[in-house]
């Protein structure tokens, strides 16, 4: 946000310079390429997030030195990894996914990260997996990235077992562009902004799709 066109929504985003940007900030190692790529090679959505947003990821899980953290959403695991890599020796990511699929092709790309004894597919419902997950609580980072329509569930579970200063981070928020429409999944979108900002000190940064970032407040 620079001036009045990018405060209008107008962005300077181009393929170019996203390469560059990537180039020095966001290169792969195998590892990365490798869950990166999964998705095209296995049939699966590609949704992952950016290479430069999954950095992001990262670098606040290291910034915090985040020991226990939660990932709803797991996809091939490409996320996963960062936020992984940017905890510390002995910390904890249960990562959640309810397409068996989805989850041995993450599997298979943790283990290739070395990062099995870190990171723990649970496979299923989410809502489920966090029922089961009580008992680890306190947790110190929560990042959402599944069903839409079950944000402001996600969020609710996350305010109530993030640790207080524990971090909420919030992928697709503003929904594909639909968050002011009147669709179920939209509606629920707009009830979890409403939550955050209830409940955490919080903003919403616009990456192409909107990346919540909120602590919990005490
Ligand atoms: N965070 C990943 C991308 C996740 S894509 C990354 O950036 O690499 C969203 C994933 O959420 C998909 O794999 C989808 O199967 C899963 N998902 C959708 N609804 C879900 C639910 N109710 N419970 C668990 N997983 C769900
Ligand atoms: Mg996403």
């Amino acid at each position: 946000m620079a001036d009045r066109d990018t405060r209008k929504g107008e962005t300077y985003i181009r393929e170019e310079i996203i390469r560059f940007a990537e180039s020095l900030y966001a290169r792969h190692d195998i590892s990365l390429g490798r869950a990166f790529g999964a998705p095209s090679r296995e049939g699966m959505p590609e949704i992952q997030v950016a290479p430069l947003e999954g950095r992001f990821l990262g670098m606040l899980c290291s910034l915090l030195a985040v020991r226990k953290a939660v990932e709803v959403g797991t996809l091939a695991g490409y996320s996963a990894i960062h936020m992984a890599r940017g905890m510390p020796s002995g910390s904890s990511l249960w990562t959640l996914e309810k397409d068996p699929n989805h989850a041995r092709v993450a599997r298979e790309n943790i283990a290739w990260a070395n990062l099995e004894e870190r990171v723990t597919v649970l496979e299923g419902e989410a809502l489920a997996s966090l029922g089961g997950l009580e008992e680890e609580a306190p947790f110190d980072a929560v990042f959402l990235d599944a069903d839409k329509g079950r944000y402001d569930r996600y969020a609710a579970w996350a305010a109530d077992h993030l640790r207080p200063g524990g971090l909420l981070l919030a992928d697709n928020a503003f929904f594909f562009g639909r968050l002011l429409e009147e669709e179920p999944e939209a509606q629920a979108m707009r009830r979890f902004h409403r939550l955050v900002a209830d409940r955490f000190e919080a903003t919403c940064i616009p990456t192409p799709d909107g990346l919540v970032v909120a602590i919990r407040k005490e």
